[in-house]
């Protein structure tokens, strides 16, 4: 895929390497409740809960697939993706800043720890990075997620 400097999210997060914006795993979702709609699924791992106590929560998983379709974000977050309440887009904006790299804060700033839970500390990884060696050089190499 080609790197893209308005991919790179004022966090530090690469939108290109969002699950939600390649949509892949929406697209296979999609593509698996499909079939399992066509094959009557549903039936069979019912009925197959007496072997397979697993198959009790095929319904729960049906469901969570449907959740899964919806999981795409083709905005990216420098065009008003991603959560509309999100503080740190809300803060660089009100700044004027690129991203959280031209801020000193960010090594301690508090407004990035709900990335963590999911992130870990992978967003800090890349404002390090995009900080020492620039934007370019930072969408040639290895990005964190
Ligand atoms: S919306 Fe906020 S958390 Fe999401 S990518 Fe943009 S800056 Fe990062
Ligand atoms: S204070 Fe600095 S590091 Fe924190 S969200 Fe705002 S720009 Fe980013």
């Amino acid at each position: 895929m080609k790197q893209n400097k308005n991919l790179i999210a004022y966090c530090g997060l690469y939108c290109g390497q969002c699950p939600g914006y390649e949509g892949k795993i929406a697209d296979l979702a999609r593509d698996l409740r499909k079939e399992l709609r066509r094959a009557k699924f549903q039936k069979v791992a019912h009925g197959l809960t007496k072997y397979f106590k697993q198959f009790k929560d095929y319904d729960q998983s049906y469901e969570l697939l449907g959740l899964m379709v919806k999981f795409r974000c083709k905005r990216t977050c420098r065009n008003g993706g991603g959560p509309p309440f999100c503080k740190i887009r809300k803060c660089c904006v009100k700044k004027e800043l690129e991203g959280c790299w031209e801020c000193i804060e960010f090594e301690t700033c508090t407004k990035l720890d709900f990335l963590n839970a999911v992130h870990d500390d992978g967003h800090i990884k890349n404002l390090r990075k995009i900080k020492r060696h620039g934007v370019s050089k930072f969408l040639q190499g290895k990005k964190y997620w």
